[in-house]
């Protein structure tokens, strides 16, 4: 009997723009390769959620009236997903979701919506541009090539903690200025990418190999509870 991975996909039926659900996708594929099913968990509106119950949480990207939805369901999960990623268990962030881990994110509408202000950094809106198109940057993993579509631009309050997930080539990623994209911390990623982002074979590669030790863990910890 092959033994099941289990993911969960924090908000899907609210947080999935263009296209990121394919991330799941690709790595329920890579993981299946290796001999592994895949239990994947829409963890939504109302519901009780215990990131230890998981090997991998993902988080997708979403315009502002559905981040803030989720702005005043997802505050009750602080803890728990803190816990996990203090804990080393790897979690994938796109866009609005990689916003929410930050401290707050000011719209282009004016309102600031309350992010988890788990990790140091913060998303504010400048009124001269929208940041669309192709993107193109370097990583520990090779070159990733992808998709950006946000207002939000996102700044670091703590440079020495969070590193970036590459260095641009092409495009905007966190904000006009900086010339780098996304955050890593621990093994967690957050990034501007869509399109999505795990067509890069290179990160799809190593996020899966970070899933199958995240598994491996688990299930040593459940048998020895
Ligand atoms: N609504 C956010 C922004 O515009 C995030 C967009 C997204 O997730 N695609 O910055």
């Amino acid at each position: 009997m092959p033994e099941t991975i289990r993911i969960a996909y924090l908000y899907e039926d609210l947080m999935n723009t263009y296209g990121d659900s394919g991330d799941v996708k690709i790595l329920s594929f890579l993981l299946k390769e290796q001999g592994y099913n895949t239990q994947v968990d829409n963890v939504s509106l109302d519901e009780e959620f215990n990131a230890f119950d998981y090997d991998f949480l993902f988080f997708g990207g979403g315009q502002d009236f559905e981040q803030s939805v989720v702005a005043k369901d997802i505050a009750k999960h602080k803890q728990t997903i803190t816990e996990y990623i203090e804990d080393d268990k790897p979690m994938l962030c796109i866009c609005g979701g990689y916003q929410f881990l930050g401290k707050f994110y000011e719209t282009s509408g004016g309102e600031t919506i309350q992010c988890l202000d788990i990790l140091p950094f913060h998303t504010v809106f400048k009124a001269d541009s929208r940041m669309i198109g192709d993107t193109e940057y370097k990583t520990e993993w090779g070159t990733v090539k992808a998709f950006e579509n946000h207002s939000g631009r996102t700044y670091f309050d703590d440079k020495t903690m969070l590193k970036p997930l590459g260095k641009m080539i092409e495009g905007y990623g966190n904000n006009p200025e900086d010339g780098v994209e996304g955050m890593r911390y621990k093994n967690v990623i957050g990034s501007y990418s869509h399109g999505p982002i795990l067509k890069n074979e290179n990160i799809a590669r190593a996020i899966a190999d970070k899933i199958i030790k995240s598994h491996k863990e688990r299930m040593e910890n459940k048998s020895e509870a």
